[in-house]
């Protein structure tokens, strides 16, 4: 699909490394979307069903121009739906400048832009993405610092400081949050959560993610131990009670 170009790590912004693209997503921002899956993340996630994409090494190297290419060709969908593309990952916010070039040339063409992110970036060089961007889907894992490390195995600040620059420049944010049966779903965990976010103004909505099992092979296939083998996914009450806690803070929730 995408002519490969070279097998280092890519810095310049006219190219990047990915994992896949989806074509017609339609969970990751509004509409029908075009979903680009970077490569490389630096967060090690309990739950993470895409863990193919943590090594930043793996993958393919791409042009803005061939996915630019690519993504012209679903623009009747994406116009009828209101969608649009999608970055996600993988953490899309270790290549910034590839990023910022993407949304860039999108938005020149009239496409709407999301960013899926962490909040675990190389925060100076990640401005120029997160303040071009129509829209961030900023993952907040815990509120909790302790369960935040334990889930992610990084610290919880840097997703904080990014989701206060989010608010400082009003930018379009929905928040999500995973819910793991016995590891995010303490009531004090979600509660301070959902406060947090409610003081955050550019927040339109939360989308509460249910933990399933669907990416239990990935980690299988490669060899990595699972921790949460046995766990099982949420109830409809359980997913009930957390969307009923964030409500209770005034917030949208999905
Ligand atoms: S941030 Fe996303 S891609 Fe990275 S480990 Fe966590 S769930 Fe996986």
């Amino acid at each position: 699909m995408f002519t490969s170009v070279s097998s280092s790590v890519p810095m310049r912004g006219d190219r990047g490394r990915i994992h896949s693209v989806e074509t017609c997503g339609t969970v990751d921002g509004p509409g029908i979307r075009f979903v680009i899956f970077t490569q490389g993340c630096r967060l090690r996630c309990l739950y993470c069903h895409n863990p193919d994409t943590r090594d930043p090494n793996q993958g393919q190297e791409v042009t803005v121009d061939d996915l630019l290419a690519e993504i012209q060709t679903y623009r009747s969908y994406m116009t009828y739906s209101g969608g649009g593309v999608t970055i996600s990952g993988g953490e899309p916010l270790l290549q910034p400048e590839f990023v910022h070039e993407l949304i860039r040339r999108c938005r020149a063409i009239g496409i709407h832009t999301a960013l899926d992110t962490s909040g675990y970036p190389d925060f100076e060089r990640s401005k120029p993405a997160l303040d071009d961007v129509d829209l961030v889907l900023l993952d907040i894992k815990s509120f909790n610092p302790q369960i935040y490390q334990t889930v992610t195995h990084v610290p919880i600040e840097p997703t904080l400081r990014v989701a206060h620059y989010l608010n400082d420049i009003q930018k379009p944010t929905w928040v999500r949050f995973v819910l793991v049966p016995g590891l995010t779903d303490g009531i004090q965990n979600m509660e301070q959560l959902a406060a947090f976010v409610a003081q955050l103004t550019c927040v339109e909505k939360v989308e509460i993610l249910p933990f399933h099992q669907m990416g239990s092979y990935k980690w299988r296939q490669l060899g990595y131990a699972y921790a949460l083998k046995d766990t099982a996914t949420p109830t409809q009450s359980e997913v009930q009670q957390a969307v009923e806690i964030f409500q209770a803070h005034g917030l949208t929730v999905q």
